[in-house]
C-alpha cells in the first residue's frame, strides 16, 4: 500500500503538499539505477559536466522566487532568509561546476630511472546522502554539486519536514539535462534509508548532515561494507567577547549567528562568553537588539524570525530555557511562546538568558532554537576552557581587535570553522566541517569534491628496457 506523507508549514500547521513514499523495492530500483549511471556518467567528460551543472544553476536562479516560496512553507525561515539560502545553494553548483574542471593528477618525481610515478582521480561510485530540515537546498547542493562534478552518480533522501525543496531541485536538474539515473530523490523514513544505503554494495560513499546520533549510527553500518563517510553533524558553537571587543559589531554579529533561521542551524552561537568587565553592558545591548526582531510567519515580508520545526524541538528548547532560570539564569528578553498544539504550531520569542553557569543544560546540549545563554569569564584561558568543553567542535566565534589575543584564541579553539569578529562564516568556496563529534571530512572550497574521488597511483616501470 502506498504511504502518504502531509507536509505542514511549521507556521500554520496547515498541509502545504503530500508525496509518497518509496517502497523498499522502488528505493533498491533507483540504487540500482543509479548504479547502471554511473558507469555512463563517469566517462562523461569534465567539460560536459561542467556545462550540465551551469544549466542546472540558471535554472534554479531563474526559479529562484518561487523555490524560495515552497522552502519558507515547508520549513518556516522568512522569506527573505529563504532567498538567501536559494543563492547559497547556487553558489555550491557554480563553485563545482568550475572545479570538475580541475580535477588533475600528478606525476611524482621517480626514485628509479626507469619508472614513472602516476597519480590520477577517479570519482567514488554512487554515493547515497542523507540531509536535514533546516537548510533544505544547501545542504543537498554542497554534496550533490561536488559529486556530479566528480562524476559521481548521486542519491539523496531529504528529511520528511521538507522534501519539497529538494524535489524541486532534482526536477531542475533534470531540465538542465542531467540524466534522470544520475541525480535521484528517495521519499523514506530516515531510518529506512539509513538501513538501505549502508546495506547496498552498489553505493560506494554516504554523505550525511543532521544529529551527532543519527550520524554515529550511520558510520557503525557503514563499516560492514568500509564505506567512505562524510558527516555534517551537531555543534555548540562558543562565542567569545574579550575585553577590549567592540561591543556594538559584537552584538550585532551574535544577532546575525544566533538568530538566523530561528536559531536553528549547526553553526549557531549557542553560548555566549563575555569578558566579566563588559558582561553587563553586552548583555543589555543584545537584549535591547533582540526585543526588535519580529516573530511571525515566513511569509510576511516583515518577519525575522519563524516558528521551530515541530513540538520534539519546541519540547527540548523550552526544557532547556525552564532548566535555566531554575538554576538561577535571568531572562533579558523572550522567554514567551506561541503555541498552537491542536493546529501544531510552535513560535518561540527569541530569548537572551543572563547568568547562565555551568551547571545548566543549556551549555551543553545543543540548543537548535533562538535562545542565547550569556556567561562570563576573566582570563582567556579559562574563556577557551569553557569554549572547548564539548564533545562538539564545528564552530567558534570571538571578538576582539588585539591581535594577540586573537591569534591565541583561533590557535586555541579546537573548531573546525572559526569566526574573528565575523558571524556569518559560509560559503561555497572554503571548507565547512566540523573537529571531534561534529563530524567527519569537509564540504564546500576545493576540500569538498575530495570526498568524492579515489586516488589511484600507479608506478610504470622498465621505461627503458624496451
Ligand atoms: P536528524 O534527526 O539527524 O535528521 C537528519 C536526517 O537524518 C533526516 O533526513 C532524517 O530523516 C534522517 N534520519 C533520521 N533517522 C535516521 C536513521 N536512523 N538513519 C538514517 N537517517 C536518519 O537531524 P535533524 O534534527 O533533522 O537536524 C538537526 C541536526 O543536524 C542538528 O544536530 C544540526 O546541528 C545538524 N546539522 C549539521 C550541519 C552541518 O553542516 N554540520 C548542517 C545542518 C544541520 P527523517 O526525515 O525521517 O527525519
Amino acid at each position: 500500500m502506498t504511504e502518504i506523507v502531509q507536509v505542514k508549514n511549521p507556521a500554520t500547521g496547515e498541509v502545504v503538499d503530500e508525496i509518497k513514499r518509496d517502497t523498499e523495492a522502488q528505493i533498491n530500483e533507483k540504487i540500482e539505477a543509479g548504479y547502471t549511471a554511473f558507469q555512463t556518467w563517469k566517462k562523461t567528460n569534465a567539460h560536459k559536466r561542467s556545462e550540465l551543472l551551469g544549466k542546472w544553476s540558471s535554472l534554479v536562479r531563474e526559479h529562484k522566487e518561487s523555490i524560495a516560496e515552497v522552502m519558507t512553507k515547508e520549513n518556516g525561515k522568512p522569506l527573505a532568509e529563504s532567498r538567501g539560502e536559494v543563492d547559497y545553494a547556487v553558489s555550491y553548483i557554480d563553485w563545482y561546476a568550475e572545479e570538475a574542471k580541475r580535477l588533475y593528477g600528478r606525476i611524482i618525481p621517480s626514485h628509479a630511472d626507469d619508472k614513472q610515478l602516476e597519480v590520477t582521480k577517479h570519482p567514488v561510485g554512487l554515493v547515497a546522502a542523507i540531509t536535514p530540515w533546516n537548510f533544505p537546498a544547501a545542504m543537498m547542493t554542497r554534496k550533490a554539486a561536488p559529486a556530479l562534478a566528480a562524476g559521481c552518480t548521486f542519491i539523496v533522501k531529504p528529511a520528511e519536514e521538507t522534501p519539497l525543496t529538494t524535489i524541486r531541485l532534482v526536477e531542475l536538474a533534470h531540465e538542465a539535462g542531467i540524466p534522470e539515473d544520475v541525480l535521484q530523490v528517495v521519499s523514506t523514513r530516515g531510518s529506512i534509508a539509513g538501513r538501505l544505503f549502508t546495506e547496498s554494495k552498489l553505493i560506494n560513499k554516504i554523505t550525511f548532515t543532521g544529529s551527532t546520533p543519527i550520524g554515529k549510527t550511520l558510520i557503525k553500518s557503514s563499516a560492514d561494507t568500509v564505506k567512505s563517510v562524510t558527516m555534517e553533524l551537531g555543534g555548540h558553537a562558543p562565542l567569545i567577547v574579550a575585553e577590549d571587543a567592540n561591543i556594538d559589531l559584537a552584538v550585532q554579529q551574535t544577532i546575525v549567528t544566533k538568530f538566523r533561521n530561528a536559531g536553528q542551524t549547526c553553526v549557531c552561537a549557542n553560548r555566549i562568553i563575555v569578558h566579566e568587565s563588559i558582561v553587563d553592558r553586552f548583555a543589555e545591548q543584545l537584549a535591547a537588539e533582540t526585543k526588535k526582531l519580529k516573530v511571525g510567519n515566513g511569509l510576511d515580508e516583515s518577519t525575522v524570525i519563524g516558528p521551530v520545526i515541530n513540538k520534539g524541538a519546541y519540547e527540548k528548547i523550552v526544557e532547556q530555557i525552564d532548566d535555566a532560570i531554575a538554576k538561577g539564569a535571568k531572562v533579558l528578553a523572550g522567554g514567551s511562546y506561541d503555541v498552537d498544539d491542536e493546529k501544531g504550531y510552535y513560535f518561540i520569542h527569541p530569548t537572551v538568558l543572563a547568568k547562565a553557569t555551568d551547571d545548566m543544560l543549556i551549555m551543553h546540549e545543543e540548543t537548535f532554537g533562538p535562545v542565547a545563554p550569556i556567561t562570563s569569564f576573566s582570563s582567556l584561558d579559562e574563556a577557551i576552557k569553557i569554549a572547548n568543553d564539548t564533545p562538539y567542535g564545528l564552530a567558534a566565534y570571538f571578538f576582539t581587535n588585539d591581535y594577540r589575543t586573537g591569534t591565541y584564541l583561533k590557535d586555541n579553539l579546537d573548531y573546525g570553522i572559526i569566526g574573528w569578529n565575523d558571524g556569518a562564516v559560509s560559503a561555497a568556496h572554503v571548507p565547512f566541517g566540523g573537529m571531534k563529534e561534529s563530524g567527519l571530512g569537509r564540504e564546500g572550497g576545493m576540500e569538498g569534491i575530495e570526498a568524492y574521488l579515489e586516488t589511484k597511483y600507479v608506478s610504470i616501470g622498465s621505461l627503458l628496457t624496451e
